[in-house]
């Protein structure tokens, strides 16, 4: 190609529409930009309303022109592309896999993880819960039910704790509101159910949860105690 070819050829790219182009993000929070974002060209690049440089996308006819004609071809005629990419096939070949064998294997679940959930109990065996209500108030499904009475030494324990854990968005305020760390949500997330009744938990369900989960769910309150 000769010099003058090359610059009739940049003179028609670069005079070709903006939109058709399109544009390529170089930023890793923006994953793909409309030509409409853009809102101020400098040079070869643009920029978005955020403020981030973004590049065109190049065409063949581009990269031959930004590479150089002497690199672009060599590239083609070796076919150096495809060594480079039968190399990165074969570096994830012998690479650990990044999957799991669900369910045999799990994965790492933090200690503010917000599954299913439970009612504890104080290790005497009493229950946490002092009926104050601050959980039902709070949940902004309304997913929780609370219906109390004084027992006969005057103390508050309730008699229905209903949670309808199809209404519940898993936003964690009822375990924020607990002043006695009460209600919690736990680890666990795999009660999937078959039926809508089943995801009805009354208070013996919840309680069970908190038997069944309070190792676990004591250590995640112990580890994340600090930031708090
Ligand atoms: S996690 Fe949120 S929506 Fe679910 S029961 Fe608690 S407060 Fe209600
Ligand atoms: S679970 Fe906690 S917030 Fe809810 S009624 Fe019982 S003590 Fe109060």
């Amino acid at each position: 190609m000769n010099l003058a070819t090359r610059t009739v050829l940049r003179s028609a790219v670069r005079n070709l529409p903006r939109s058709t182009i399109g544009f390529r993000s170089i930023s890793t929070t923006a994953p793909s930009l409309m030509a409409s974002e853009v809102t101020k060209v400098e040079g070869d690049k643009s920029i978005n309303k955020s403020g981030k440089f973004e590049i065109p996308y190049q065409s063949w006819e581009e990269r031959e022109l930004t590479e150089g004609f002497f690199d672009f071809s060599a590239r083609t005629l070796f076919i150096t592309e495809i060594f480079r990419g039968g190399w990165m096939v074969l570096m994830q070949f012998f690479r650990e896999p990044y999957t799991i064998m669900y369910p045999f294997e799990k994965g790492p679940l933090g200690p503010r993880f917000r599954g299913e959930h439970a009612l504890r109990r104080y290790p005497s065996g009493e229950e946490r819960c002092i009926t104050c209500k601050l959980c039902e108030a709070i949940c902004p499904a309304q997913a929780i039910t609370i219906e109390a009475e004084p027992r006969k030494d005057g103390s508050r324990r309730t008699t229905r704790y209903d949670i309808d854990m199809t209404k519940c968005i898993y936003c964690g305020m009822c375990q924020e509101a607990c002043p006695t760390d009460a209600i919690v949500e736990g680890p666990n997330f795999e009660y999937a159910t078959e039926t809508h009744e089943e995801l009805l938990y009354n208070k013996e369900k919840l309680l069970a949860n908190g038997d069944k989960w309070e190792a676990e769910i004591a250590r995640n309150i112990q580890a994340d105690h600090p930031y708090r």
